[in-house]
């Protein structure tokens, strides 16, 4: 016999390990729903490999998933003839945790409050072999890998270390032994020495599984040495039955065993394509985004079944890169089996099934924003910006996406609005669609930018997302009509009111010359221009951009991402109806010079800040400020 060794646990595994053991996570049952699916993608692997080597699967043998009890020793077995693991397997796969992000993992649940959220995140990362810890106190591993000599032994009581060793010989695949805790139905740990429990559980987590589980029963109450292999599952692949025929919670337990997430899913799609390339796929998406969603380690893709074995886990060419937030399975007899990866990605068959499935997808959210407008809300919450992406990259179906975004809007308090829904909102007379992006809601309703358009009682689109405004920018124009920015470049709300203004304009001009004089040489370094303004109404100035410059709050953004990006300068507008900005103008000749530069410093100050921009000279404004307020209590006191 091989010499045992004692390999400690890295340290994140033993935290995990114990979160695992002290877990108040009451649903505990579903330790058995992870070791079955263990054990079904291990035969998935099997048959896979076999494809190219069959001598690694003798014909004739059944591919299934043994379970035995023993209520006196207190022990459930869970047996698979899988692909197995060698002994570096075992280390790398059971002994530590290879998968990024653990750190972060141990870091969420540390911080949440609520203990039971520990099975939604154990779910994310997939650690489900150690859910056995939940009812045991002791787990025996036996292994040997499907072209391996040896078999592996590893056991663990789940204290900081684990024994492993090998031997010659043994049977293929997994054998793993649980010795079960005592029975402790407050804390969700039931008799599983007892094999209608383990029926149960079965049928309600695993039915869908492709091969048989088999538990061993007594065939009679009375002799023990008379026993039958019985076979829980019903092993149709979901995918090949109809609907009527397949429960909901079946449906959802499928989504875990292929997600391993642990919470159910927001929806799920059937979809059979029939004519020239057939197909059939069970789509889901997901109730929340993965906590890695937008890092590169994302694991995204699709299963992909070729005349029902398992070619790839996660095959990403199935959907474009927006959607990967999609899980599922697809099925299709036209591929050949022995196709190999590079293959398959100019596969003309895969890119046909992309193209289906991405249409597919595309109205199926259609539906759910037409029908289930709360549930697209979640749906929105979690995968809107991914849906985002796809504006910005699919060009093929960008008007299918734009009609899927949503967007806060002056129409509705809480609800969200989709471009459409604005359009036929729109006055007779409204040309364009308008929106303004800053820091809050707050202040957007508040913005001098938005005065006029207000007034006139049109609607205005109030982003906060800061990728919102690129996205805007680049739909452009949304059926017919322009998505015009407020605060940048020529705002006309009214045609045949434009003359009027203009002429106005002129006139204003002649009275406010000096003061526009004035003002630009005295602000030349930091706007571009001084100018008389057509739309403002109370406020006396406002900074206007050019018509594709960034907003600020963007820049802002942008900066802290440390991106560079030449800041252009704006044009200062004032308001010549403005009592302020008449008193300016009247006071030009006469008053001691200092205190009018101080004033402007404090107009263009406030500008800066009533759209959320930082302030171009702060220590100026300050001073200004300042002699301002000693000014004013000098007035009083005298
Ligand atoms: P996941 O299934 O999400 O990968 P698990 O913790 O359930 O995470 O399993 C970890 C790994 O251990 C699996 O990916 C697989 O490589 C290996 N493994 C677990 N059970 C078996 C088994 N019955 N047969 C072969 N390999 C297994
Ligand atoms: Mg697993």
């Amino acid at each position: 016999m091989a010499e045992k060794e004692i390999h400690n646990f890295q340290a994140e595994t033993k935290e995990l390990l114990d979160l695992m053991i002290h877990s108040v996570y009451s649903n505990k049952e579903i330790f058995l729903r992870e070791l079955i699916s263990n054990a079904s993608d291990a035969i998935d692997k099997l048959k896979f490999e076999a494809i190219g080597r069959p001598e690694l699967l003798p014909a004739g043998e059944e591919l299934c998933i043994e379970l035995e009890t023993d209520a006196q020793k207190r022990t459930l077995t869970i047996r698979d003839n899988g692909i197995g693991m060698s002994r570096q397997e075992v280390i790398s796969h059971i002994g530590t945790i290879a998968k990024s992000g653990t750190r972060e993992f141990l870091h969420k649940i540390r911080q949440s409050e609520n203990k039971d959220r520990s099975g939604e995140l154990i779910g994310q990362f997939g650690v489900g072999f150690y859910s056995a810890f939940m009812v045991a106190n002791k787990v025996e591993l036996k292994t040997r890998r499907a072209d391996g000599e040896e078999t592996t032994y590893w056991s663990s009581t789940g204290n900081g270390s684990y024994e492993i060793y090998t031997e010659e010989g043994g049977r293929r695949g997994t054998e793993i032994t649980l010795y079960l805790k005592e029975v402790d139905p407050e804390n969700g740990i039931e008799d599983y020495t007892n094999t209608w429990v383990l029926e149960r559980i079965i049928k309600k987590y695993s039915d869908f599984i492709s091969y048989p589980i088999k538990v061993k029963v007594k065939e009679n109450e009375k002799d023990e040495s008379q026993f039958k292999w019985k076979t829980v599952n019903s092993m149709k692949p979901l995918w090949q039955r109809a609907k009527s025929e397949v429960k909901e919670e079946d449906y959802r337990e499928f989504y875990k065993h292929i997600s391993h997430d642990w919470n159910d899913p927001l929806k799920y799609l059937l979809y059979k394509a029939e004519g020239r390339i057939e197909y059939t796929a069970l789509l889901y998406i997901p109730k929340k985004a993965p906590w890695d969603f937008y890092y590169q380690s994302y694991r995204s893709g699709l299963q992909l079944y070729v005349k029902k074995v398992l070619i790839s886990e996660a095959l990403e060419d199935l959907l474009p890169r927006y959607l990967r937030f999609v899980k599922g399975v697809v099925e299709s007899a036209d591929l050949p089996l022995n196709i190999s990866r590079e293959m398959l990605q100019q596969d003309r068959h895969i890119v046909a099934i992309r193209k289906g499935l991405t249409n597919k997808l595309l109205s199926f959210f259609q539906e759910m924003l037409n029908k289930e407008r709360e549930l697209y809300y979640d749906f929105y919450r979690e995968f809107g910006n991914a849906l985002k992406e796809g504006v910005n990259s699919d060009f093929e179906n960008k008007d299918k996406l734009q009609n899927l975004l949503l967007f806060p809007s002056s129409n509705s308090e809480k609800g969200l609005t989709t471009l459409k829904e604005y359009v036929e909102r729109m006055h007779p007379e409204q040309k364009e669609i308008y929106y303004i992006l800053g820091e809050s809601r707050q202040l957007l309703e508040n913005s001098p930018h938005t005065e006029a358009v207000r007034q006139k009682g049109y609607e205005i689109l109030y982003l906060t997302e800061p990728v919102d405004e690129l996205i805007l920018q680049a739909i452009g124009e949304y059926e017919g009509k322009k998505l015009k920015a407020l605060g940048k470049g020529e705002l006309v709300l009214d045609e045949k009111e434009k003359e009027k203004k203009e002429s106005q304009l002129k006139k204003a001009e002649k009275d406010y010359e000096e003061l526009l004089i004035w003002l630009k040489e005295h602000l030349k370094d930091y706007v571009r221009d001084v100018k008389l303004s057509q739309n403002l109404i109370s406020a006396p100035a406002c900074l206007m951009a050019e018509e594709l410059d960034f907003s600020p709050h963007l820049e802002k953004i942008l900066k802290r991402q440390g991106e560079r990006f030449e800041k252009t300068k704006k044009i200062l507008e004032i308001n010549p109806n403005h009592e302020l900005i008449k008193g300016f103008a009247g006071s030009l000749k006469g008053r001691d010079k200092e205190i009018l530069k101080e004033l402007a410093t404090l107009l263009l100050g406030y500008a800066f800040l009533t759209e959320g921009a930082e302030l171009p000279d702060p220590v100026a404004f300050n001073k200004a400020l300042v002699n301002l307020m000693a000014r004013q209590l000098q007035a009083k006191v005298a």
